[in-house]
């Protein structure tokens, strides 16, 4: 198989588990890693999940194959700047990770316009809630979208080629038109981000006022608001560099929200009724339902009674799993039991659980 290099800048959450997916199936390629700080090149380069290191970014970048720009997407622009100014090796290809892709794209187009390279944006559409490279994972990416956005640098070949280099992250390559991209994600990634932080912030204001607010918040709430505890520095970025799209989905937004409001103030029993099982038919057809979604997980619920040892029990059963998350619901109802959610990574170890734990305890199971 032939050797490339490869060259991360970046070596955080996202650089990180790109560079290990990587070395999965390639690992005989090289890898090479730049990050300003020193820990986290030491901790790369210590974990093997790189073979070089730098702090100059422009010092490495002639010798690679393939250049993933692993940083916040306003660097991600500085960084295709700055290459547009290098002497690179023919035909080197050079992507990034940013979440939002217009911005991204149209400076690549630019700014690389007539220089021997090619380009192509991408977007791992996975994440997590810790960030840096100590957080790295190879199995981030797996079942998860990757998108491609093609523009004027991308050649042919490109993506076929970036496939290969990337086929260890196991992800669900796709491919679609920047503006598209962001505007697709303004929906369902970016707007919800300002609907749980402005949850939140209602939330808090409230509970300043009539104390048991915060003790009275259960399952629906945290499902709800989880992602408000996202990295504020990210979200900056990605709502200043999609702008349009954002606005109009605020806009949007105001008007269902007036909708309901008038309904409730007509005391529209119908149409309120109406409001929500439109709401509850809609996401019952989403794929969130149909593949564990963006998430990529499988989930199975189990209903557990609140006894000792019972969680560890169930988990002694799925020893070996590509378990990812487990989730208690307790609701705020005593005489109840509570639903123990655990997700997993493929559907075959959604079914494997699922036997092992119908056969070996007297739990109700549900997919
Ligand atoms: P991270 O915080 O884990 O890592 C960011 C990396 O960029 C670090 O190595 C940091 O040292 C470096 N960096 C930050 N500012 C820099 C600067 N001014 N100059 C040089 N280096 C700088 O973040 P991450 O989650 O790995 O995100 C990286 C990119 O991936 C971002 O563009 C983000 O939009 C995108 N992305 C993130 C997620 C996610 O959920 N975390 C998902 C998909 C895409």
């Amino acid at each position: 198989m032939e050797e490339k290099i490869i060259y991360i800048a970046g070596l955080g959450l996202i650089g990180g588990s790109m560079a290990l997916g990587i070395k999965r199936a390639h690992p005989n390629y090289k890898i090479l890693g730049y990050n300003r700080s020193s820990e986290s090149r030491d901790i790369a380069l210590e974990r093997g999940i790189i073979d070089e290191a730098t702090d100059d970014f422009a010092s490495f970048a002639p010798r690679a194959d393939v250049i993933i720009l692993a940083v916040p997407i306003k660097q991600t622009i500085a960084f295709i700047k700055m290459l547009a100014e290098l002497d690179l090796k023919s035909n080197v290809i050079i992507t990034d990770a940013g979440s939002t892709k217009l911005d991204i794209v149209t400076a690549a187009d630019h700014y690389l316009k007539g220089r021997p390279v090619q380009f192509v944006g991408s977007h791992p559409m996975a994440g997590s809630h810790k960030s840096g490279v100590i957080a790295s994972d190879v199995t981030l990416f797996e079942n998860a979208y990757y998108i491609f956005t093609p523009s004027e640098m991308t050649q042919p070949d490109t993506i076929a080629n970036l496939k290969e280099v990337l086929s260890g992250l196991q992800a669900r390559f796709v491919e679609i038109d920047p503006k598209e991209h962001d505007n697709v994600t303004s929906q369902i990634s970016h707007f919800p981000h300002i609907i749980a932080s402005s949850l939140m912030e209602q939330a808090g204001d409230y509970a300043k006022l009539h104390e048991m607010t915060n003790h009275f918040a259960a399952g629906g709430f945290r499902d709800m608001t989880r992602i408000a505890e996202s990295e504020p520095s990210m979200w900056t970025s990605i709502l200043l560099t999609n702008k349009a799209a954002v606005l109009n989905r605020i806009e949007d937004f105001k008007e269902r929200l007036d909708k309901v409001a008038s309904l409730i103030e007509k005391g529209d029993e119908e149409g309120i009724w109406s409001f929500f099982d439109h709401g509850r038919k809609t996401r019952k057809e989403m794929e969130i339902h149909k593949r564990g979604g963006v998430d990529s997980s499988y989930d199975l619920f189990v209903d557990v009674p609140d006894e000792e040892d019972v969680i560890l029990h169930i988990l002694e059963l799925l020893r070996g799993t590509s378990l990812v998350n487990v989730h208690i619901n307790e609701e705020n109802r005593e005489d109840i039991h509570g639903i123990l959610q655990i997700s997993f990574k493929n559907e075959k170890d959604l079914k494997h659980a699922q036997k092992v734990i119908t056969e070996n305890t007297s739990y109700r199971v549900t997919i």
